[in-house]
C-alpha cells in the first residue's frame, strides 16, 4: 500500500498536518499504522516555528492512539530531527498530534483526561479500560488536575466550613475549606496550622473576606486565630459534625477506661470491651439484640450506661430552633452538670469541651447549621483515601480532594485545542 489515502488520513486526524498514512496492518488484537511525511515534507521547528525542507535524520517512533474495543492502535511515525538556526544541536520537529509528555497521540490523552474528569472512574479503572499502565494513568490524572487548578476560580463564599484531614496515616495534615451553601470544597492547603488557613483568606482578598458571614469549624485553636485576624465579622460556629464525632469518641474513651486497667472483674471488663460498636450507634438504629445488650449494660456497669444515655440525650440539643437559644443554653448547662455526676473521665472531658466552647455551640442553633455538608465532604474524602491505597504525593491528594469533593475538572478543556 503506497501513496496518500484521504479517508485513512481523516480517520487519524492527519488533515492539515505534514504527515499522512502510508500503510496500515490489522492484527487480531491490534491495528498498526505507519505514518510518514508527505512527499514534499515541511519540518517545523518546535522552538521558533520556522519551516524547513531538509531533515538532519529520521527515525521511527512508536506512539499509542485510542484503542477500539480490545484492539490497540499503534502508530509508527517517522519523525525527523532538524538543524535550525535557533539551536546549536539538532531538534526534534514539531509533531502536532503527539502528546507533549507521553508517547501517545494528543487525542488519546484528551480522551483519558476527559474520562478521568467525569469522576466516574478511578485511575485503576482507566488503566484497565484503556490498556495502559497504572503509573501512566496516574501521571495523566495528576497532570490534568494540576493544569486545571491553575485557572480554578474560587467562588464568592458566604458561609464557610473549615476542616482538616490526615495524609498518610496522621503524619501530615491538609486543611479543607468548603463553601457550605454550595456543599463543595473550594480550597485545600497543606498543614493544619494558622498559616494553612491564612493562605486561603489571603488569596480570597479583603473584599471577599468581608462578605463571609459564618465559619463552621473544628474547634481547633489555630483556625480560630486565623478567623479572628481575617474574618473578624464572621460568626464562628462549632461544626456539628465534629461535635458529634467528639461525643462518640468520648463514650468510646469511657469504654476503654473501664475495659482496660480498671478495677472491674474480668468478666465485666470483657462484656464492656465488646460493646465498642453498639455504644457508637444511636439508640433508634439499634437492633433488638443490640438493645438488649444496652439493657444488660445497666446491670454490668451503671456509669457507662448513664454515659450512653447522656450521649443519646445530647442529640436533642441540635433540635432547638434559632429562637430558642436561651433554652439551648440551659440545656447545655444541665447536660454538663449531669455529665460531671457520672464519674468517667471520657465524659467529663467532653463536658469540659462543651463548657469551653458554649458560645460556638450555641451559634449552631442560631445559624441553623447542620452537619450535612461536613458529613458529605468527609465521606467523599474517606472514599478518596480508600481509592488510592495511600497517596505518596500530598499535592496529588490535595488536588484529588478539590476534584472529588469540589468542582475541579468539571469544566475540562483540552490542552491542545
Ligand atoms: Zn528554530
Amino acid at each position: 500500500m503506497a501513496g496518500s489515502h484521504p479517508i485513512l488520513n481523516r480517520l487519524c486526524n492527519l488533515e492539515g498536518t505534514n504527515f499522512e498514512v502510508r500503510d496500515v496492518k490489522v492484527h487480531e488484537n491490534k491495528v498498526v499504522w505507519y505514518i510518514e511525511h508527505k512527499d514534499k515534507p515541511e519540518y517545523i521547528c518546535p522552538r521558533c516555528n520556522k519551516v524547513h525542507d531538509a531533515a538532519f535524520e529520521k527515525r521511527w517512533i512508536k506512539i499509542l492512539d485510542t484503542p477500539q474495543g480490545f484492539q490497540k492502535h499503534i502508530w509508527y511515525v517517522k519523525r525527523a530531527r532538524i538543524l535550525c538556526t535557533c539551536s546549536l544541536s539538532p531538534v526534534v520537529e514539531l509533531i502536532s498530534f503527539r502528546s507533549k509528555h507521553h508517547n501517545m497521540t494528543t487525542r488519546f490523552v484528551d480522551y483519558i483526561e476527559m474520562t478521568l474528569c467525569t469522576k466516574m472512574f478511578t485511575v485503576a479503572d482507566v488503566s484497565r479500560l484503556f490498556g495502559i499502565s497504572y503509573s501512566l494513568a496516574y501521571k495523566i490524572d495528576h497532570e490534568v488536575l494540576f493544569r486545571l487548578v491553575q485557572d480554578h476560580e474560587i467562588p464568592d463564599p458566604i458561609n464557610l466550613s473549615v476542616d482538616e484531614t490526615s495524609f498518610r496515616k496522621r503524619h501530615r495534615y491538609v486543611t479543607i475549606v468548603t463553601d457550605a451553601d454550595r456543599g463543595k470544597a473550594i480550597w485545600v492547603s497543606e498543614g493544619n496550622t494558622k498559616a494553612s488557613l491564612d493562605q486561603f483568606f489571603q488569596i480570597l482578598g479583603p473584599e471577599r473576606c468581608q462578605k463571609i458571614k459564618t465559619v463552621a469549624r473544628d474547634l481547633h485553636k489555630p483556625y480560630e486565630a486565623s478567623c479572628n485576624e481575617y474574618v473578624p465579622q464572621a460568626l464562628q460556629v462549632a461544626d456539628p459534625f465534629h461535635v458529634v464525632q467528639r461525643l462518640t469518641q468520648s463514650i468510646d474513651d469511657c469504654r476503654k477506661e473501664l475495659s482496660v486497667g480498671s478495677a472491674l472483674r474480668v468478666g465485666k471488663r470483657k462484656i464492656i470491651s465488646r460493646m465498642n460498636w453498639i455504644l457508637r450507634f444511636k439508640q433508634i438504629n439499634l437492633s433488638v439484640q443490640q438493645s438488649k445488650s444496652i439493657e444488660a449494660l445497666k446491670k454490668v456497669n451503671e456509669p457507662l450506661y448513664e454515659a450512653y444515655l447522656l450521649k443519646e440525650y445530647f442529640y436533642e440539643f441540635f433540635l432547638f430552633k434559632p429562637n430558642e437559644v436561651k433554652q439551648a443554653e440551659c440545656f447545655l448547662i444541665n447536660w454538663i452538670v449531669e455529665a460531671f455526676k457520672v464519674k468517667l473521665k471520657g465524659l467529663q472531658d467532653f463536658a469540659e469541651y462543651i463548657k469551653r466552647n458554649t458560645g460556638q455551640l450555641l451559634n449552631i442553633i442560631l445559624t441553623g447549621r447542620s452537619s450535612a455538608v461536613s458529613e458529605g465532604i468527609n465521606s467523599k474524602i474517606s472514599v478518596i483515601k480508600k481509592m488510592a491505597y495511600g497517596y505518596k504525593n500530598i499535592q496529588y491528594f490535595m488536588l484529588k480532594i478539590l476534584q472529588r469533593a469540589g468542582t475541579l475538572g468539571v469544566n475540562w478543556t483540552s490542552q491542545y485545542h
